[in-house]
């Protein structure tokens, strides 16, 4: 069967009358399906990855997106942001002998950060702030 990309706009539309008829979606996955749903009334060839309908959720300004992180045992280097692949900056903090080490990270453009344990992002919550 074939599938059809719907485009940026039917998405961030659908996200926007999810989001805003719930208290919050628990995950990109459950949104991402909510997402689909709707669009299959449209056309049922309509197909969406998870990925995508977060990245979309991440430009609309009425949708705060939460990120839970996960534990990782030890991070060396990101190059950018696992939430939406922004340029990410490293966050420097001096030790006891006054030499600066490498403390977290942060992304110039959502509002990700994270120590170096905290790294992974492993869940997202949608809330609508209107
Ligand atoms: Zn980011």
């Amino acid at each position: 069967m074939k599938r059809k990309i719907p485009s940026n706009e039917k998405i961030i539309e659908q996200i926007k009358n999810i989001v805003k008829s719930r208290f919050g979606i628990e995950s990109q996955e459950v949104l991402s399906q909510l997402v689909m749903k709707r669009l299959k009334r449209e056309d049922k060839l309509f197909s969406v990855s998870p990925n995508r309908v977060k990245k979309l959720a991440l430009t609309i300004p009425s949708v705060h997106v939460k990120v839970k992180t996960k534990k990782m045992p030890k991070i060396d280097k990101i190059d950018k942001c696992p939430v939406c692949e922004s340029k990410i900056l490293p966050l420097e903090g001096t030790n006891l002998s006054n030499k600066k080490i490498l403390i977290g990270y942060k992304c110039v453009n959502c509002s990700y950060s994270s120590d170096l344990e905290h790294f992974m992002p492993m869940k997202y919550l949608f809330v609508w702030k209107g």
